[in-house]
């Protein structure tokens, strides 16, 4: 599932293809968005920046016109040579923006929106957002303040997947980061010193960026999808059980992680 380093990766793909040049190409070969004109709208334009906050990406055209996008569980972003065999069907592609040497495609993608720049400021699904996790201006300051703002009595797991809290982690940096800070992602986020609290972001702040870096086999996996195997730290049984409100599986050592 795609997760703050991933998004952080496929910018990093995106941005020496596009950032500073304008798509000799765009095409939108979903009924559903045609409607809306983007290759009209958006010829002619360079591509001012290549951001990515937390899951979503932002493509930022000349003018103040953006493109926003979020995977969820389904999407991807495919940068490619021209002409070179694509990763998924030409069929579940949305978005494609060619430059001479290469292209940029974006698949199966349930968010993908052309947004007016003060609309990025005041959505509040984005102005919302916490402190992106990789980001380099993250704050502990700011990512502490919004843990207290919310409600002690959650499991400090359940406050890591708020996107309010802090933005970027999902399931796999959950478990791993609770994990390597020894804390069971059960316990009440009133009961987590601050302490705690950042070494947990530590720890997903450092591996994130290495992943977002170098791609997702740089990802650890000491508890993740490892439920009834011995733990790598004190040879407990791991196990798993449903959190949050979509009841995703979270993963964790009842022998060393309190
Ligand atoms: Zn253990």
């Amino acid at each position: 599932m795609p997760e703050g380093d991933t998004i952080h990766h496929a910018a990093n793909r995106i941005r020496p293809v596009l950032a500073g040049r304008e798509p000799s190409e765009i095409l939108t070969p979903q009924p559903r968005h045609r409607p809306g004109r983007w290759p009209e709208r958006l010829g002619g334009r360079v591509v001012e920046s290549v951001d990515a906050h937390g899951k979503h990406l932002f493509l930022r055209f000349a003018g103040g016109l953006t493109l926003h996008s979020h995977l969820r569980m389904t999407g991807s972003w495919g940068v490619y040579a021209a002409g070179a065999r694509w990763r998924r069907s030409p069929r579940r592609a949305w978005l494609i923006l060619r430059c001479e040497d290469a292209e940029v495609v974006q698949f199966d993608g349930p968010v993908l929106e052309l947004l007016s720049e003060d609309r990025v400021r005041v959505d509040p699904r984005l102005a919302g957002l916490g402190p992106d996790v990789i980001g380099p201006d993250f704050e502990e300051p700011l990512f502490l303040r919004r843990l207290r703002e919310g409600d002690p009595t959650r499991p400090i797991g359940d406050a890591l997947l708020d996107q309010r809290t802090l933005a970027g982690i999902g399931n796999l940096w959950k478990a791993e980061s609770c994990f390597a800070a020894g804390v069971d992602p059960w316990r009440r986020t009133g009961e987590v010193p601050d302490a705690e609290a950042l070494a947990i972001v530590a720890f997903a702040r450092e591996q994130m960026a290495v992943s977002a870096r170098d791609g997702f086999t740089a990802r650890p996996r000491a508890v993740y999808r490892r439920g009834g195997e011995p733990c790598p730290r004190c040879g407990t049984q791991i196990r798993r059980r449903g959190q949050w409100e979509d009841n995703r599986l979270t993963f964790w050592c009842p022998g060393c992680q309190r």
